[in-house]
């Protein structure tokens, strides 16, 4: 730490796609008010941040700090510090095992006032920290929550958490307090673990206390843009009561670089990921089809389907003859750093692929940015993760929605009703699907007529929202840009009447 003071301290959950915008966001912050600031996290996680920055050196005005955090001492495996290839059940465990960094947090703030004399600025910390409220208090700073998944989703699982049990009759739709009577919402929506929570649970009570501590919170910083959610921010400001500062979409410097997007500037290689090919590669492929004419299917950082579902999904995306880019990886119940096994597929599958040059299948990862950015690609099969569907919007492609988990059913009800740049073709991992359906919804997104043509129209000005949002050019600043400076501000105000 040297000499430098600290003005801002962030904790963001153990998770790639969360400590990613809170570097970004670290980044965005420095850039525009010059502040020095500190991620606090697990050795691992620390680590992986540290990795992310040129010869893994970051910059004198970020701080690293690891907090001790024993895995095995809840349960978890060894060395099981962040989301990445735990099932959910273990994802669970991380969460609730998050609160044991109370200690180790509180010390570290205190040491840092000890050197500095006083009290960071404020926290920033995870939705899923609301334990930080009560620490920020006790060290005479506030808490800020940063969500890191849009508001419209967020605010789904805050009140469904907040507001147990929902559905009063045997009905399978049901409404979510803070959202307008005509927004309903399906069980299927839910993963398992969620329809079975009653309030009583051992989920339920612990989400339960950290949002509604997180509600005590000074503000809430989101990465959505105004323009993009005004039903959900809307509603978010209405159910939290506080101020709320979409200061999103924070996307990846080379997605940025590539778009006329310009304002973001952080780096986010994903450290730990081997890639399945090179971004050339990819692109050399993407070159040799037409404009908008390629799917790209992919389920995010770590989710997969059934052996069934991939299946299907395959004969499907035969039958519909559009070209395609699969990201793939082995089927529900196998290791999924394991070697890919042919016989998931139907026979002959990939050979065929590559030789009528329909489709690419690459393992494990694929280089999504270069991809969605290439004018070949026409839509996105997605697990609707919120940064997936930030890459996708922002470079205006369409989107199939296949939601996993966390809040990915609610982002994509979101696409779907009030965007309408999606259609949803089935949810979970334990639907059945057929590839009749998969040729379907193929075949309705991609057509550049009906209702294939209206989702792109809509797309594409929502992809120009986000370039608004994010324009920072002499005076002219885009609403994300502004609700930065707001949030500056707001937290200077605070500090001049607390301290002057
Ligand atoms: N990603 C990628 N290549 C892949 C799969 C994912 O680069 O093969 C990146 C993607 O660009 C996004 C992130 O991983 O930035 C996934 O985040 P998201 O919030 O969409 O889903 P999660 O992985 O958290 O479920």
């Amino acid at each position: 730490m040297g000499s430098q003071q600290i003005d801002i301290v962030m904790l963001p959950f153990m998770a790639h796609g969360h400590l990613i915008p809170f570097l970004s966001l670290a980044t965005q912050i420095h850039h525009r008010a010059g502040f020095n600031i500190a991620i606090a996290n697990t050795p691992l996680n620390i680590q992986y941040l540290r990795s992310t920055f040129h010869q893994h050196q970051n910059p004198p005005w970020i701080h690293l700090f690891e907090l001790p955090f024993n895995s095995a001492g809840h349960g978890l495996p060894p060395n099981s510090e962040n989301t990445e290839n735990l099932p959910l059940d273990q994802i669970g465990k991380l969460v609730i095992s998050s609160v044991s960094l109370k200690t180790p947090f509180h010390n570290l703030l205190l040491d840092i006032i000890k050197k500095q004399g006083k009290p960071p600025l404020c926290i920033i910390s995870d939705v899923f920290f609301g334990w930080v409220v009560e620490v920020a208090n006790i060290m005479n700073t506030v808490n800020i929550t940063f969500a890191t998944s849009g508001a419209y989703g967020t605010l789904a699982l805050f009140s469904f958490w907040l507001n147990l049990p929902h559905r009063k009759t045997d009905s399978e739709e049901f409404n979510l307090p803070g959202f307008p009577e005509r927004c309903k919402f399906h069980v299927s929506q839910l993963h398992e673990f969620m329809r079975k929570a009653d309030g009583n649970d051992s989920w339920s009570r612990f989400l339960k206390s950290q949002f509604s501590s997180s509600l005590q919170s000074f503000g809430w910083l989101t990465n959505t843009a105004e323009e993009l959610e005004p039903l959900g921010l809307d509603s978010l400001r209405k159910y939290t009561q506080f101020p709320v500062w979409p200061i999103g979409p924070l996307l990846q410097k080379q997605l940025l670089n590539k778009s006329p997007l310009s304002s973001s500037s952080s780096t986010t290689q994903h450290a730990g990921k081997s890639p399945g090919i090179s971004a050339e590669k990819c692109v050399e492929w993407l070159d040799m089809h037409d404009l908008a004419s390629v799917l790209y299917i992919s389920f995010g950082s770590q989710n997969t389907v059934s052996r069934s579902q991939m299946m299907e999904l395959a004969i499907g995306l035969e039958k519909s003859w559009t070209p395609f880019i699969w990201v793939i990886r082995p089927p529900l119940g196998f290791d999924l750093k394991a070697e890919f096994r042919s016989e998931w597929l139907p026979e002959g599958f990939e050979a065929r692929m590559k030789e009528s040059n329909q489709g690419l299948l690459v393992k494990n990862w694929a280089p999504q940015l270069e991809i969605l950015s290439h004018k070949s690609t026409g839509a996105f099969l997605s697990h609707c993760g919120w940064n997936s569907t930030m890459e996708s919007l922002s470079q205006g492609v369409k989107i199939i929605g296949w939601p996993m988990a966390a809040e990915q059913a609610f982002n994509s009800k979101m696409l779907v009703d009030e965007m309408g740049v999606s259609v949803e073709l089935t949810r979970g991992v334990q639907s059945s699907i057929s590839s009749e359906k998969v040729k379907e919804v193929i075949g309705i997104v991609m057509e550049k007529e009906g209702k294939g043509g209206d989702m792109k129209r809509k797309v594409e000005e929502i992809a120009h929202q986000i370039r608004e949002a994010v324009k920072d050019e002499g005076n002219e600043k885009g609403s994300s840009i502004k609700a930065k400076d707001d949030f500056i501000s707001a937290i200077k105000t605070r500090k001049q009447e607390v301290f002057s």
